[in-house]
């Protein structure tokens, strides 16, 4: 299990000195501006990974339109599951999938949205449908399609997986999504999806404590996951993929606190 860390795509692709600083080898490429899912940024990306010594595990293909990470409006605004942004958003997917397979990386992840727990819900169908055609699409350029754990339930993601069932799916566990938005818990969750895991999201979280706002975001190792016990279910499960520090607030905090992580993450994979 490498340890990385998410790194924004910024600067026309010279953005590798994020990853390096750290002492990092492998990185998520994280990107919300489909506008930059050009040739030439993929060129220079590529350039980039290749001086600094920094891999890219997987491109974290972000979308357009609204994006309210909560209850209330969360299943009216996130992912392929509005019907009104769902056709444009499939067709940013496949910009990003053409650019993942440009600069060599293995998959595209990103959040579907508040998938319907109820399979019989008409908005269900149409949902696998859309993700299906996306995920035929990675197929085509020889990449996989990852979902990101956080607005569904683990059973939901793999009947899903099931429906849309293309061999090209995988999941980017976030354990702390999991809890943020009340949906399981991350170690029992690999009984359910661990042979789909491809990345982690080393990230850590509390639980909500109200129906409308998700539990706060705290640092590794400060939240529920269990990251010692976490990582040895990781390792019996034989899960040989990255662990990517993601640490979603921005400034001095947020070095310090990735390099915290990075330092726990080596003590504790030595103990697995
Ligand atoms: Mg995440």
């Amino acid at each position: 299990m490498e340890i990385g860390v998410i790194n924004s795509l910024t600067n026309g692709g010279r953005c590798f000195d994020h990853v390096a600083q750290f002492g990092l080898k492998v990185c998520q490429l994280a990107c919300w501006d489909t506008s930059l899912a050009t040739r030439e940024v993929a060129q220079v990306v590529v350039e980039e990974s290749v001086k600094t010594g920094v891999r890219v595990c997987a491109v974290w293909a972000g979308w357009s339109g609204p994006a309210e990470w909560n209850f209330t409006r969360g299943p009216i605004t996130l992912g392929l599951v509005p019907r009104e942004y769902r056709a444009q958003r499939v067709e940013e997917l496949k910009r990003w999938a053409d650019f993942a397979s440009w600069i060599g990386a293995p998959a595209i992840i990103t959040h579907c949205g508040f998938i319907p727990e109820n399979m019989t819900d008409p908005e269900y169908q149409p949902v696998v449908d859309a993700i299906r055609e996306v995920a035929q699409y990675c197929q085509q350029r020889g990449i996989g399609f990852w979902f990101e754990t956080g607005q569904e339930t683990p059973v939901v993601l793999l009947r899903t997986i099931q429906r849309v069932g293309t061999d090209n799916l995988g999941i980017n566990l976030d354990p702390a999504n999991l809890i943020l938005y009340g949906k399981g818990n991350p170690i029992d969750a690999l009984d359910v999806i661990g042979r789909w895991v491809r990345n982690v999201h080393v990230k850590d979280g509390l639980y909500p404590t109200d129906g409308d706002h998700l539990g706060y975001e705290v640092p590794v190792g400060q939240g529920k996951v269990r990251f010692p016990e976490f990582l040895q279910r990781l390792k019996e499960i034989g899960f040989d993929g990255e662990l990517i520090i993601e640490r979603e607030i921005s400034g001095e905090q947020q070095i310090r606190d990735i390099r915290q992580a990075v330092s726990d993450l080596q003590r504790w994979l030595a103990e697995v």
